[in-house]
């Protein structure tokens, strides 16, 4: 199956230069060599055009929030693509940037050489103005393609406001892409013509990054210019431990899934969330071992198209559970990222939050706490100072604590505006999964999108969903939580 068309786009007026030596896969967002259409969609280049197929999978040391951990994510998942592309008869080159703007002119150099380029279509953080900036500037053509999901970012026409209404859409619209899933192995019997060395004037000036860097050696990110205080975690990245943390989810987790996803303790999730971000692992891949281990064919799905949360797509409760996350509340975060270029900012919120979070805007706050204080988990509250130690630390908090967690963000600062920026920056400096469509889509559900408004109406909340730690604490266990995390 060649990739379809509503998930390719063409960025630039370029020509195709038929010249050239080989085509050129930017791998930005979807870090894996399997399961990923933009991949699929480079080697059909290769195959139509006859030449070889040069695969940069860079990282730059400058983008915000760069870190030990960030980087020791990243470079697990190229020690795998070095290992897993080795015997495919294509040139993979790691590249990562040892001085500040080193890279500079990288992508230039090899895409003056290429008859193509192809990269990942991701809507958020900084890879979109990345893609365009590099529209502009490079001489060939520059297309972007689109991996993201079940349902291509641009099937959707309009942003939607609440989960319900865009699972309705899903329900009417998804069984046509489910149809269309990328190959397993877009380089299986590729036979294409090898490259028998990238041009020496190129890898001198921009050398590949060393076995040592990405095996992890000791010393390997000390000297970069990156946040060292932000150390890397035991969670190891790559799609070697994707594939692992995917098949605990299905043999140990899944069928208490749907009773147990909001207790914390319980330890239910997938916790492919850093996975998926960095596209070690593709959410075709999750649905397909999914819906295997279910017994599931596309006849399985309902005919009605109610919105309803749970029978549409005819398999267990608990993979219903779980399929809601993956597809709906996952691609819902997506389908914003996409459509709205604001939606990180405060003006993107819907306008009853925006007006009833204006209106509280004045109202005392009990506690108040700086950036600093919130970043040590120096609060009057043992919950609360628990997970951002839990953040911290280990990169990742339970979904149900990152609400509360949020909540209380919005509580303890002096204005809705300033909540929005300490939570972006604390979830994104930290964790695993940050930087997201997810990210901006959780931390805005905290100030109201994707909800609707609750009574009573209270100080600094008005009429946003409000969350207490108190009841928190009594419906979990959260003792053993709290004392593991404590300072
Ligand atoms: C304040 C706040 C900040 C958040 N920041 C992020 C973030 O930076 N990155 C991120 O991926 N998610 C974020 N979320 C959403 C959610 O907390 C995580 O996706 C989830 O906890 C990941 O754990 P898991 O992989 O075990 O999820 P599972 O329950 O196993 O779900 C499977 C997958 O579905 C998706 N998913 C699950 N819950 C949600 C949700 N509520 N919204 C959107 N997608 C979801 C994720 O991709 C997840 O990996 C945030 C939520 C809040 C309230």
């Amino acid at each position: 199956m060649t990739v379809p068309d509503i998930r390719i786009q063409v960025l630039n007026a370029s020509p195709v230069n038929g010249e050239g030596e080989f085509i050129l896969y930017w791998m930005i967002a979807y870090r894996r060599a399997h399961c990923n259409f933009a991949l699929q969609r480079a080697a059909e280049r290769a195959h139509e055009l006859n030449k070889p197929l040069v695969i940069l999978e860079a990282l730059r040391s400058g983008y915000p929030w760069a870190s030990d951990r960030l980087h020791r994510f990243v470079l697990d998942g190229m020690a795998d693509n070095a290992r897993r592309l080795e015997r495919k008869g294509v040139c993979y080159y790691p590249y990562v940037e040892p001085l500040l703007d080193a890279g500079k002119g990288l992508l230039a150099a090899l895409a003056a050489q290429a008859c193509v380029v192809v990269t990942d279509d991701f809507p958020a953080f900084m890879l979109p103005r990345m893609v365009t900036a590099a529209a502009r500037q490079l001489p060939v053509r520059l297309e972007q393609v689109d991996s993201n999901g079940l349902l291509p970012l641009r099937a959707a026409d309009r942003v939607f406001t609440t989960a319900y209404s865009f699972r309705r859409f899903l329900q009417k619209n998804l069984r046509w892409h489910l149809i269309e899933f990328p190959e397993e192995d877009p380089l299986a019997g590729a036979g294409l013509p090898r490259l028998h060395r990238l041009p020496e004037q190129i890898t001198e000036r921009w050398p590949k990054a060393k076995d040592d860097m990405l095996a992890g050696g000791k010393r390997s990110l000390a000297g970069l210019p990156i946040d060292h205080s932000v150390a890397a975690t035991e969670t190891r990245g790559g799609s070697v431990a994707a594939e692992a943390v995917l098949q605990r989810f299905l043999d140990e987790r899944l069928t208490r899934y749907a009773e147990a996803r909001n207790q914390p303790e319980e330890a239910v999730t997938s916790e492919l969330s850093p996975y998926l971000h960095f596209g070690h692992v593709s959410a075709h891949q999750v649905f397909v071992e999914l819906m295997t281990r279910e017994g599931w064919s596309i006849g399985d799905l309902a005919t009605v198209a109610k919105g309803s949360r749970s029978g549409w797509w005819g398999v267990s409760p608990s993979a219903e559970a779980f399929l809601d996350q993956l597809v709906t509340w996952r691609e819902l975060g997506f389908n914003i990222c996409w459509q709205r270029e604001d939606y990180d900012r405060f003006e993107s919120l819907p306008q009853w939050a925006i007006k009833t979070l204006s209106e509280h805007a004045r109202d005392p706050r009990p506690h108040l706490y700086t950036l600093e204080e919130l970043e040590s988990g120096r609060t009057h509250d043992p919950l609360w100072n628990a997970a951002q130690m839990q953040l911290a630390r280990e990169g990742r908090i339970h979904n149900y604590l990152r609400m509360l967690w949020g909540k209380k963000i919005l509580e303890w600062t002096t204005s809705p505006q300033e909540a929005l920026a300490v939570m972006i920056e604390l979830n994104n400096k930290y964790a695993l999964d940050g930087r997201d469509p997810n990210s901006y889509s959780g931390i805005s559900w905290v100030l109201g999108r994707y909800d609707r408004p609750w009574g009573p109406e209270r100080p600094v909340f008005g009429k946003v969903r409000y969350m207490s730690s108190e009841s928190a604490a009594r419906k979990l266990r959260v003792r053993d939580y709290v004392s593991e995390y404590a300072l």
